[in-house]
């Protein structure tokens, strides 16, 4: 990913974990199910919710007809599988509730784990249990947080929505919660992110800790909440734009500044297809930038001379690069890679190129402009 996210260090909605965590305690040595099970600051929504104690029970029963040790066992592996970061970290770590041995208790478990996910944690039950406060308000704080940066990380395409407007993002399970319904409600699994990111053909259910299908080739990935040290983003012009392909085609290279981090930064490739949709963002983009980069510099469009171009572009990749560093722009990673392979790379052909696209598209979008104030 292009930077770290900060976590919010401390919330009260965190609490909603130990609902699953205190009542498999429990269940190792209880003989009977009630709302004993389940924390005391959250009896009064528990026995309100019918259909939360029927999966919870669902649990309890297939649990029972286990001896005391299974229960241990399944207990510290629900807690080993909230290991969230070490599992990222390290590869040589194995997810436990997946075994077979779990098997008899381990589709209840996903039930229950994916019933307090959805609805339980978005319920006013929950919300009051907890002090008043909701989802929502941990997504305020985890936008006040991380405020040195408003896109998301994982593609630096899109902003994060704006809590002030009254929405959020969805939060991703990192650890996806088909595989993994033991951190269903950790909040050190769940990650707010844009739902370009969040689905199918990116991130959608991948199983970011394995490489196949199967889950038989472990792999390490990036864990959003610890430090890394960022990419570094190369690009090149395969067919340069023109008439007949205004959108040319291009080629993006993204590699870990640090090469400690070299196989994490390729899952992250991998699961959120990044080069592929910043190769298409540059395709979609190019000519609107360069458009706004030539008007704003007073430049003669197609007219201008490829050394005024050059002057012109160290002075945008330096403006580039201060709100690359502020990661204030949604694309401005890929932009200011846009910019220093224009001023780097790019031959004189594709500087006239880029030029003469980005003239058409302004001389099409102000008789566009013209036609709609005419009407
Ligand atoms: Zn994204």
């Amino acid at each position: 990913m292009f930077f770290p996210l900060r976590f919010v260090s401390n919330h009260p909605i965190y609490r909603v974990h130990e609902i699953p965590e205190t009542f498999l305690y429990k269940a190792i040595d209880a003989t009977t199910f009630g709302n004993h099970l389940v924390p005391s600051w959250f009896r009064n929504a528990f026995d309100h919710s019918e259909t939360l104690q029927n999966k919870m029970k669902a649990v309890f029963e297939k649990l029972q007809k286990h001896d005391r040790q299974f229960r241990i066992d399944f207990h510290l592996a629900f807690l080993s599988d909230n290991n969230v970061k070490e599992l990222c970290d390290n590869k040589s770590l194995s997810p436990t509730l997946k075994q077979s041995c779990f098997k008899p208790v381990h589709d209840s478990l996903h039930t229950l784990m994916t019933h307090l996910y959805k609805p339980t944690l978005t319920t006013k039950g929950l919300s009051d249990a907890v002090g008043g406060v909701d989802v929502f308000d941990h997504y305020e704080k985890f936008i006040e947080e991380n405020s040195s940066s408003y896109v998301c990380p994982f593609c630096g395409l899109n902003y994060y929505r704006d809590p002030e407007n009254g929405r959020k993002e969805a939060y991703d399970h990192w650890l996806c919660q088909k595989n993994y319904p033991a951190s269903a409600v950790n909040f050190k699994n769940l990650v707010p992110m844009c739902p370009e990111c969040n689905e199918s053909p990116n991130k959608g259910q991948v199983d970011v800790l394995y490489e196949d299908s199967e889950c038989t080739k472990r792999r390490r990935v990036l864990y959003p909440y610890n430090h890394s040290h960022g990419v570094a983003i190369k690009i090149d012009c395969v067919k340069h734009p023109g008439i007949s392909l205004p959108r040319g085609e291009w080629k993006v290279e993204v590699t870990a500044m640090d090469s400690a981090e070299e196989f994490q930064i390729d899952t992250w490739k991998t699961v959120f297809n990044i080069e592929d949709r910043l190769a298409n963002y540059v395709a979609r983009q190019q000519r609107k930038w360069y458009m706004y980069f030539l008007v704003d510099r007073d430049l003669a469009l197609s007219g201008a001379s490829p050394e005024d171009m050059r002057t012109r572009l160290e002075e945008e990749v330096r403006k580039l690069e201060f709100k690359l560093a502020a990661h204030l722009e949604e694309g401005g990673f890929i932009k200011a890679a846009f910019f220093a392979y224009c001023l780097l790379h790019a031959d004189d052909t594709v500087l006239f190129a880029l030029a003469k696209v980005a003239e058409s598209h302004l001389i099409h979008t102000r008789a566009k402009m013209a036609r709609s104030v005419a009407t």
